[in-house]
């Protein structure tokens, strides 16, 4: 969790702010489940990730031990720096180490197209998963589809996903700051998985500190879903907050009564970025584009700005074919 001093970090550094940050977690939800997935600030220097054998991989390891994470999870992130692990029968999560495929990564050059063979480790848990009737939710830090992440990647995720929607109900990002939507289509176009992307706490660059709480249906419930049902983001007002004290959170937002949805599946959301594409929902759209930035003060977003948004939520993977005559006529191909 190093701050974005880029120039200045070390081995000694970033190990312990790994070793403070999971203290400091452990103290305040002592009885919570905590599944982190490693950011690509952890690499020394920054988005520097080699497939495996790097001191990262071996010091997370041993940091993340306390989150009660079992000998075989360790065992994989010990090595690559992601795990999976089964949270009760019939439900799994999985963290992945997106950071493999930053475009400033240059450790991907020694490799055969499959770092860490995370892909393979992918399709072989979920496989797994899927034979075990379970249901999977995905953590991850830098989204799919970002102009930061090489384009393969995001494509050989992308058919991943597709592959598995069934069994993967939902997926969560950070990274890029923004609080954004990534949805998955099949062939025939029918939207199939959401990637959520959180908001950051950090102002970084131009917004309100901000994080987001999930609501899933419970793991405790027979015959439960697993699926996402709302979420609630949560934000502060720093030029509202005197120097003296420490800023207040209060809701800023929740999902289903914001955008005025019947539930978070994949169709939902689908219709409802239909809509905002079709221009039927102008209002809709403009809640997204000024919660994306927080709720900080900008508004105005319209022509190929709205383009470039709605086609950026539909594009989870850069460069494949794009859903609607829509994204193809729009400025977004050219990005
Ligand atoms: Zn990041």
């Amino acid at each position: 969790m190093p701050a974005h001093n880029l120039w200045e970090y070390s081995p000694r550094a970033t190990s312990g702010l790994l070793f403070n940050v999971t203290a400091e977690i452990r103290a305040r939800f002592p009885n919570t489940p905590v599944f982190p997935s490693v950011g690509n600030h952890e690499g020394v220097p920054v988005n520097a990730f080699p497939a495996s054998a790097y001191w990262l991989y071996e010091t997370l390891a041993r940091v993340w031990e306390p989150f009660g994470l079992e000998a075989q999870s360790l065992e994989t992130v010990k090595k690559h720096g992601y795990y999976s692990q089964l949270i009760r029968p019939g439900f799994r999560v999985l963290s992945i180490n997106s950071n493999f495929c930053n475009d400033e990564n240059f450790w991907i050059l020694l490799t055969d197209g499959d770092p860490g063979d995370q892909n393979q480790w992918l399709v072989d848990t979920l496989s797994g998963a899927e034979a075990a009737s379970e249901k999977v939710l995905l953590v991850g830090h830098i989204p799919p589809g970002e102009p930061d992440t090489i384009t393969s990647c995001s494509s050989d995720f992308y058919k991943i996903i597709d592959r598995f929607s069934e069994t993967v109900t939902a997926q969560f990002f950070g990274h890029t700051h923004w609080d954004q939507l990534k949805l998955f289509y099949d062939e025939q176009r029918q939207a199939t998985n959401v990637a959520y992307v959180g908001p950051s706490v950090t102002t970084w660059e131009g917004v309100d500190p901000a994080f987001r709480i999930y609501e899933i249906d419970s793991w405790h419930r027979a015959n439960s879903t697993f699926a996402v049902l709302d979420f609630h983001t949560f934000k502060t007002n720093v030029e509202e907050t005197p120097r003296t004290e420490f800023p207040k959170f209060f809701k800023s937002y929740s999902a289903l009564g914001e955008y005025e949805l019947r539930d978070l599946s994949p169709d939902s959301w689908a219709r409802l970025v239909s809509r905002w594409e079709n221009n039927e929902d102008e209002r809709g759209f403009h809640k997204y584009f000024s919660n994306y930035y927080h709720k900080t003060g900008r508004n105005n977003c319209v022509g190929e700005c709205r383009a470039k948004y709605i086609c950026e939520i539909q594009a989870a993977a850069k460069n494949k074919d794009p859903i609607s005559s829509f994204c193809q006529n729009s400025l977004y191909q050219k990005i």
